[in-house]
């Protein structure tokens, strides 16, 4: 099995650092299942080629696990076609080879390892179970220009008709580490077959390097449940964390987009200010931030010695990992790391970690729940978790007029469902207050306009029958 991988890129034979192998030898290596030789049969400054060439040494595959086959014995297993095909052996073999070049690490020239190059890879035999109607689905989208040529079955007995085999040429400008990691993951898709059991850590895989391509890719779920041999628990893991990736993605880069039409004002920073102010004055201990995002008030909250414990909870794993960061949790000196929880929680649903705690924070989230979601939300916040003050702000809609140019449409982000009037939010707000049992007053947040009102409205939820100066 042959795999060659080209560039015109001027000097060509800088792909001998961005591959960690040298232009002028030949270096062979020793894998579980054969041997790998990697060389160039041409480096020259205009085009320079390398070649990985993969031994697959399937007799020794089966004696070595001589326990495992033996009374399962089939001709199949030495008469196959693993040795001369493109497969997930080639996959292990690039990311053994060319492990460095894979993840896009280059010592030596840093600065070559993003450069999007011209780079050419052909496949000698490449099996495609869904034809070349899959291969094109699977690389166009990627930006790809392919050259596909099928085998027939026998040249011998043309009548029996094509095979599933292609010899393959993918072209595209791009780093080389894009280009090994979409040959990684796709020529086991393709093959629709892996050589060695596949278990959560291969979801953890996919995930990692499928980061960036897989989220927007239209043939995302065969790819995830081919990857996975089928195997649909992981196959809907998989899928979870990857929408939830893109959910996330629009989200930041919409937050991103908010920040800039509220900065202009401060808008940001006088909400968090006045949320914390509000927290204080009620006398919370123990309070939550419930879709921390991250982590801005958290920081604030920290800053002050009242608040004894605070959690911050998102739905996105990754959001709380940038929140983890950007408090610097692992470097925070004892006291204050007892003092902070972050983990990971949805609106949607009862949830027992969230009882007990004095007061909770919902800053800018609810107009990212769809509506329908809306009444679980109430449940979940004034019946369950129930905490004696509630604070939530919402964007007030009618300030949008103010904003010079809202990029995202009606609303300030592109993932929020729906932004409130102030009549509109005051007549939810009351309305959940009668029916959870508590009080509400509303406070405009930020320079309020003549005819429009502020640019965030707050409410402050309290518990009937509760007077803080009781606690
Ligand atoms: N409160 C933060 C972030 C606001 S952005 C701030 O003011 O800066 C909205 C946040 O709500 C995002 O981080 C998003 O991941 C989170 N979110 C959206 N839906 C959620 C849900 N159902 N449960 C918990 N968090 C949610």
């Amino acid at each position: 099995m042959l795999l060659t991988i080209s560039t015109t890129y001027s000097p060509a034979t800088d792909l001998g650092y961005l591959l960690h192998k040298h232009p002028a030898r030949i270096q062979s290596f020793t894998l579980p299942f054969g041997q790998a030789h990697v060389f160039y049969p041409e480096a020259r400054t205009e085009k320079c080629t390398a070649a990985l060439l993969l031994d697959v040494d399937s007799v020794g595959l089966i004696r070595r696990s001589r326990g495992q086959f033996a009374e399962n014995f089939a001709l199949s297993q030495y008469v196959n076609d693993r040795p001369y095909v493109a497969s997930s052996f080639l996959s292990v073999a690039i990311s053994r080879v060319f492990g460095s070049a894979l993840s896009g690490k280059c010592k030596e020239r840093p600065e070559l390892v993003k450069t999007e190059i011209p780079l050419s890879a052909s496949l000698s035999i490449l099996p495609c179970r869904g034809g070349e109607k899959l291969l094109r689905r699977l690389f166009e989208p990627l930006g790809y220009t392919i050259e596909a040529e099928r085998h027939t079955l026998n040249t011998r007995f043309p009548e029996w008709g094509d095979s599933r085999y292609f010899t393959v040429t993918l072209e595209k400008t791009c780093s080389l580490s894009e280009l090994l990691t979409h040959l990684y993951v796709l020529m086991p898709v393709l093959d629709d077959e892996k050589h060695y059991w596949v278990g959560d850590a291969e979801v953890a895989k996919l995930l990692k390097h499928g980061n960036n391509w897989l989220t927007a890719h239209p043939e995302q779920e065969s790819i995830v449940l081919r990857y996975l041999k089928h195997q649909r628990k992981l196959t809907r893991e998989a899928l979870a964390q990857l929408r939830e990736d893109d959910a996330q993605e629009t989200d930041e880069s919409g937050q991103a987009q908010e920040e800039q039409v509220e900065e202009r004002i401060g808008l940001n920073e006088v909400r968090l200010a006045m949320v914390t102010e509000v927290l204080k004055q009620c006398d919370a201990r123990r309070v939550l931030d419930l879709g921390c995002g991250e982590g801005k008030l958290l920081r604030k909250l920290l800053a002050e010695e009242q608040f004894e414990e605070i959690v911050g909870m998102d739905v996105s794993h990754r959001i709380l990992k940038i929140a983890q960061e950007r408090l610097h949790y692992d470097r925070l000196p004892d006291k204050q790391k007892k003092r902070l929880r972050l983990f990971q929680g949805s609106l949607g649903y009862r949830d027992k970690r969230l009882s007990g705690y004095d007061a909770a924070a919902v800053i800018e989230v609810i107009e990212h729940l769809d509506v329908p979601r809306l009444a679980a939300f109430e449940r979940v916040i004034f019946e369950f978790t129930c905490p004696r003050t509630v604070v939530l702000t919402t964007p007030n809609i009618e300030y949008n007029v103010k904003f010079e140019n809202l990029e995202a449409g009606p609303f300030r982000h592109r993932d929020h469902r729906f932004e409130w009037t102030r009549n509109e939010f005051q007549s939810w707000a009351s309305d959940v207050a009668k029916r959870f049992g508590y009080t509400v007053a509303f406070h405009p947040i930020g320079p309020e306009s003549e005819g429009v009102g502020p640019p965030t409205q707050m409410a402050v939820f309290t518990r009937e029958g509760y007077d803080y100066k009781d606690s």
